[in-house]
């Protein structure tokens, strides 16, 4: 911008240079962008299938729509109360009573939110003191890696393992007189796997000998197969008051860009919570949490074709899979697969790229989930119609 000496209408014509700008670092210096949004970016450049970004291409139910709309129309278009409308807390309340097994009060322990990213975020910024340290079990969703170092923890990471269990005694050790919280992810992206009672209580029991908050992140509680069965870590005894449940309505009702989820906690914690919200967002979209409410009221029959529809299309994709030579498992939650690459004798973001320029499929490169390591693995997603996965798999058939 040119500037005017002050009393003067023309720009003068030995304009005082501006000064440089210093640069320094900063927090945003110490993660990179997005590599599951960067892949979509490409895929859009390339006409290629998106399946990086774990987003459905199939519409929500009807029902939401309507109520949304309906939303609108009664003027539900102000600011809602920053902690989220009354009526969503209350029918969160009634569902995770019924599903998960938690009782809570809608007035000081539930905090509806931009999504789970910002109830993540909030709640490593409410409750970590910068320097606290955070185990992060790995592979992990790549949010955390960058939540981690926007609210000043130092991250832990301990292996989530290949096999049926976790490695009890690595888990273990990753406990330490600087471990403030726990982040569980359960049923897991990128891997799949669903944390069974066992594994849930030996964690809890470390939480508490330990004092450490469980934060978890049950996004996909309700997309599992095979009689995998979701439990929260929120319902054991004695994680009352040390666990943040955190959810949303993105993946069960497939409004991704609704930007609507909640932050589950005792009062002590909420308290805290709330607070960072409130000055990170001021509340999500008010007449989308009216929409939600009515999400939340649908029948139980609803949430049983949610999960037979995905693992219709998990077997879809499974089975392309395999074809194309991937090393693969069926997902046991979540609506991911986790590939092995080794085979393909290319590193994950090559052959990444590949995929999308040549092939027209996009897949997320499997670094991207570890803090070090994962250039064998590839992760792709079945969140989409069977046509959308059936041409996919037709594609991959063609990998050079
Ligand atoms: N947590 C996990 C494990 C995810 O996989 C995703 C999205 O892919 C999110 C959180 C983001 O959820 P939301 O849309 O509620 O912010």
């Amino acid at each position: 911008m040119k500037q005017t000496r002050p009393g003067t209408a023309k720009p003068s014509a030995h304009p005082t240079p501006s000064p440089v700008l210093t640069p320094r670092t900063s927090r945003a210096d110490s993660f990179t962008e997005s590599v599951i949004r960067e892949m979509t970016r490409l895929a859009l450049a390339h006409n290629a299938i998106n399946l990086a970004q774990g987003f459905p291409d199939f519409p929500c139910p009807q029902e939401l729509k309507d109520a949304a709309c309906a939303a609108l129309n009664a003027d539900f278009n102000q600011y809602a109360i920053t902690w989220g409308a009354q009526d969503l807390r209350a029918a969160i309340a009634h569902r995770v009573e019924a599903y998960n097994g938690m009782v809570l009060d809608p007035e000081g322990e539930i905090t509806v939110t931009c999504g789970s990213t910002e109830a993540m975020m909030a709640s490593m910024l409410a409750l970590i003191t910068p320097g606290d340290e955070v185990i992060v079990p790995e592979p992990f969703y790549e949010n955390y890696g960058p939540d981690a170092v926007i609210s000043g923890a130092v991250p832990r990471y301990v292996p989530l393992g290949d096999g049926e269990s976790i490695d009890e005694e690595a888990w273990k050790a990753a406990f330490t007189k600087k471990t403030r919280a726990i982040i569980i992810n359960s049923p897991n992206n990128p891997t799949g796997k669903v944390f069974t009672p066992d594994e849930l209580r030996f964690i809890a029991d470390l939480c508490i000998e330990h004092d450490v908050i469980a934060i978890t992140d049950e996004i996909y509680e309700h997309i599992l197969y095979d009689g995998h069965r979701h439990i929260s870590i929120g319902s054991l005894s004695g994680m009352e008051e040390r666990t943040v449940t955190i959810g949303s309505l993105s993946k069960t009702y497939s409004v991704t860009g609704w930007r609507v989820g909640y932050a589950l906690a005792g009062a002590g914690l909420t308290g805290r919570i709330r607070k960072i919200h409130d000055f990170l967002t001021v509340g999500a979209p008010a007449p989308l949490q009216q929409a939600a409410v009515a999400a939340l009221n649908l029948p139980e029959s609803y949430y049983r074709e949610l999960a037979r529809n995905y693992d219709r299309r998990r077997k879809i994709l499974y089975k392309g899979l395999i074809k194309a030579g991937f090393d693969c498992r069926l997902p046991q939650g979540a609506y991911y697969i986790f590939t092995d690459i080794s085979g393909f004798g290319m590193t994950d973001v090559a052959f990444a790229r590949h995929l999308i320029e040549t092939v027209g499929v996009a897949a997320v490169p499997g670094s991207s989930f570890y803090h070090k390591g994962g250039e064998t693995k590839l992760r792709f997603t079945f969140s989409k119609k069977d046509e959308t996965l059936h041409e996919a798999c037709r594609r991959l058939e063609q990998i050079g």
